[in-house]
């Protein structure tokens, strides 16, 4: 009774401080609910949701078609382990092959375990060669699993988590030559982001894509694309490098973020090439929870609903009215802006941090997320409307902070 009373006291920063990790810097925000591009806090003040928790809220907070799949699945069958064949797992899969080509898809939880998987399936292939090795990049984010920090090129993640694993050079994204110098007896795969997320909304040169299918070709390496946060439409394309490459196809690709509108969802697809998707046989990988009836129905209807309301199209006409709204205002504080669909990352002139503007654009009533010291992110739901759009640009052109 002692310890209930203590809670109902508390705030709840009080009840983070006390029970919750300190893994995360988290904003001084209690959201309390959301719908569509919106969230609010207790005190009722409204938000447009620009990060829509990273890219992950692809319908907008609260869609009616959504919690509606959730209630009958939930009333229908919630998990049976992988044990046994369920239908929405099944049908999931035959859509992602649909959207990325003849292969087929394991299911996990996150993004970090697709990551995990693309991984494994690089070890076991070149396990017949005695390869090993995959190359990524400087700036890219993989996850925070070791495997995922250790193929991350960013030190932050790695300080004081040694020994990671082995088996991963990073060069500098885009730089061909240092691909080509870099590829050795031990050379497995190559895994990059299309679009690097975290790292600042870095988009790749259609030519580097395909300079990099090239060396695969040549070196028999394979070519991943973790397309975690730019998959699934973000891009205004189902496979966020087709709106870079359309007419080249990787041999693997890794899903998360917003593959499910945030229910806890990861996925990898590997190519039927070189039989590939059946490499990883019975027994050689799996997880408890992963594609289980629940989520893997969200994942249906989250896909169905893309498709069917044309959400692709709008992310590039809604990526667009925002990418020349920024540009044409020149604001002050603007240095550049790097947009592929509804994937927007503006960097601020010197003087002025991505942490300082997201905070005074909270306060203005947009959420935006930050990407190192100096990019902010706009990642609003797919689904968000040409008023929205407007409305987002306003609060972002009148708060931004002055240099
Ligand atoms: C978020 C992200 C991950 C990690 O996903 P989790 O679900 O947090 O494990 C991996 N790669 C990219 C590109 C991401 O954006």
């Amino acid at each position: 009774m002692g310890n209930l009373a203590v809670q109902i006291m508390s705030t709840l920063s009080d009840l983070y401080s006390e029970f919750v990790m300190p893994t995360y810097g988290r904003f001084d925000l209690e959201i309390a609910r959301g719908a569509g591009s919106r969230v609010w806090d207790f005190d009722g003040k409204e938000y447009l949701d620009y990060g829509a928790g990273i890219a992950v809220c692809s319908l907008g907070h609260a869609h009616p078609e959504i919690t509606e799949t959730i209630a009958k699945q939930a009333a229908t069958l919630i998990h049976t382990s992988n044990l046994y064949k369920t239908q929405p797992q099944a049908l999931l899969a035959q859509r992602l092959v649909g959207i990325t080509g003849p292969g087929k898809v394991f299911f996990g939880n996150s993004g970090a375990e697709a990551n995990e998987g693309l991984i494994k399936l690089t070890r076991k292939f070149g396990s017949e060669t005695g390869r090993y090795e995959i190359l990524t990049f400087l700036g890219s984010f993989h996850g925070r699993t070791m495997a995922g920090i250790s193929a991350t090129g960013q030190e932050k993640v790695k300080k004081g988590f040694a020994p990671l694993l082995e088996g991963f050079q990073h060069l500098p994204f885009g730089d061909i030559k240092a691909v080509k110098a870099a590829i050795g007896p031990k050379t497995a795969g190559i895994l990059l982001e299309p679009v690097q997320g975290e790292g600042g909304i870095h988009i790749a040169a259609a030519d580097f894509l395909r300079q990099l299918r090239q060396l695969a070709d040549e070196h028999n390496l394979l070519l991943l694309f973790d397309e975690i946060q730019c998959g699934l439409g973000r891009t205004g394309e189902w496979c966020g490098w087709r709106s870079l490459a359309p007419d080249i196809q990787p041999d693997g690709v890794s899903w998360a973020k917003g593959i499910a509108n945030g229910v806890p969802l990861g996925a990898f697809w590997a190519s039927s090439n070189r039989g590939l998707c059946d490499l990883l046989g019975p027994g050689t990988h799996g997880t408890t929870y992963g594609g289980n009836p629940l989520v893997s129905a969200v994942g249906n209807k989250v896909l169905e609903i893309i498709e069917r309301d044309n959400l692709l199209d709008n992310a590039k006409a809604r990526g667009a009215q925002l990418r020349d709204g920024l540009l044409a205002a020149n604001h002050p504080s603007i240095d550049t802006v790097r947009a592929l669909g509804l994937m927007l990352g503006i960097e601020l002139v010197p003087g002025i941090t991505a942490i300082d503007t997201v905070k005074a654009l909270m306060a203005g009533g947009l959420l935006t997320i930050p990407a190192g010291e100096k990019v902010v992110r706009l990642l609003p739901p797919l689904n968000v409307t040409p008023e929205d759009t407007a409305e987002s640009l306003d609060r972002i052109l009148k708060n931004l902070p002055k240099a």
